[in-house]
């Protein structure tokens, strides 16, 4: 088992706001991390300067919607550092918008990758931390998975789906006294490209509204998920809701 602050993390989403800077962040602390997401030049970016920081960091360009690339993913980090000892599943989209405009496209992809890519880093990775006997699971899902609001249904839905996901892994793991942990992650308004995933306009102008009013800097949901890690191993924070100070609901 990796000490504390030397642990091998793979993160998806990691070319901008929150996965990039739990990237800094965890880097920073000493540890190895896996960068995972589709844009090859923020992801070099982010590893040139992790690694002008004498951190030590990889990327692998994976979509986490195909299995195939992240269980590559999976690989590269046991064959490049020897061990998965945290991966987060961060990789999402919010393409808000009311059931009657039929953006069916937008469903998909919200279910593809807010559900399935989830799915697809457990099948991932589980076999290893199985394998070493410990190991932790931290998922992003949101406010937006404990409420809903129209236009937010099938975001909701999926990040509903994350926290079942989420809370049956911990039990199964608990079952099979892996040492396997896991955390659910909600957060508020958080200021990151995600507004930029909406393609309704409607629905566009209402978020970038909210968010300019109140959203707070990713490096807040980054300090949390340190903390989930740094907790002593025999002991899993569940979940965590953080919400800009500001936010209402
Ligand atoms: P960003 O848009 O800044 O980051 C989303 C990340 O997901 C990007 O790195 C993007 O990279 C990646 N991504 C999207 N699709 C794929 C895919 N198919 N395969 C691999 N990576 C993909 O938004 P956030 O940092 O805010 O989002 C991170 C997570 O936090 C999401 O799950 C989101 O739902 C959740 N969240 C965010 C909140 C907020 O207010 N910001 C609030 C609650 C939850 P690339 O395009 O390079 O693939």
């Amino acid at each position: 088992m990796a000490n504390q602050n030397d642990k091998v993390i793979v993160i998806t989403g990691a070319s901008s706001g929150i996965g990039e800077a739990a990237a800094l962040l965890l880097a920073e602390q000493g540890n190895q991390i896996v960068l995972a997401a589709r844009r090859e030049d923020k992801l070099k970016e982010i590893v040139n300067k992790i690694k002008s920081q004498n951190g030590e960091a990889i990327y692998q360009v994976t979509d986490v919607t195909q299995i195939e690339e992240v269980e590559q993913l999976a690989k590269l980090a046991q064959d490049e550092f020897g061990s998965i000892d945290v991966w987060i599943n961060n990789a999402g989209l919010m393409p808000h918008s009311e059931f009657i405009k039929k953006r069916i496209d937008d469903w998909n992809q919200m279910i593809d990758v807010n559900i399935k890519g989830v799915l697809n880093g457990i099948a991932a990775g589980l076999p290893y931390m199985r394998e070493q006997q410990s190991g932790q699971y931290i998922n992003i899902s949101s406010v937006a998975g404990h409420l809903t609001h129209p236009g937010g249904g099938v975001y909701s839905g999926t990040k509903y789906a994350v926290r079942a996901i989420s809370e049956a892994l911990r039990q199964e793991e608990a079952q099979a006294q892996s040492n396997i942990r896991v955390t659910i992650v909600s957060p508020g308004a958080i200021d990151t490209e995600l507004p930029n995933s909406v393609t309704d306009d409607e629905n566009k102008q209402g978020i970038d509204q909210m968010y300019d009013a109140f959203a707070v800097s990713p490096e807040r949901i980054a300090k949390t998920i340190a903390f989930a890690i740094n907790m002593d191993e025999d002991t899993a924070v569940n979940e965590f809701i953080v919400r800009p100070t500001a936010q209402q609901v």
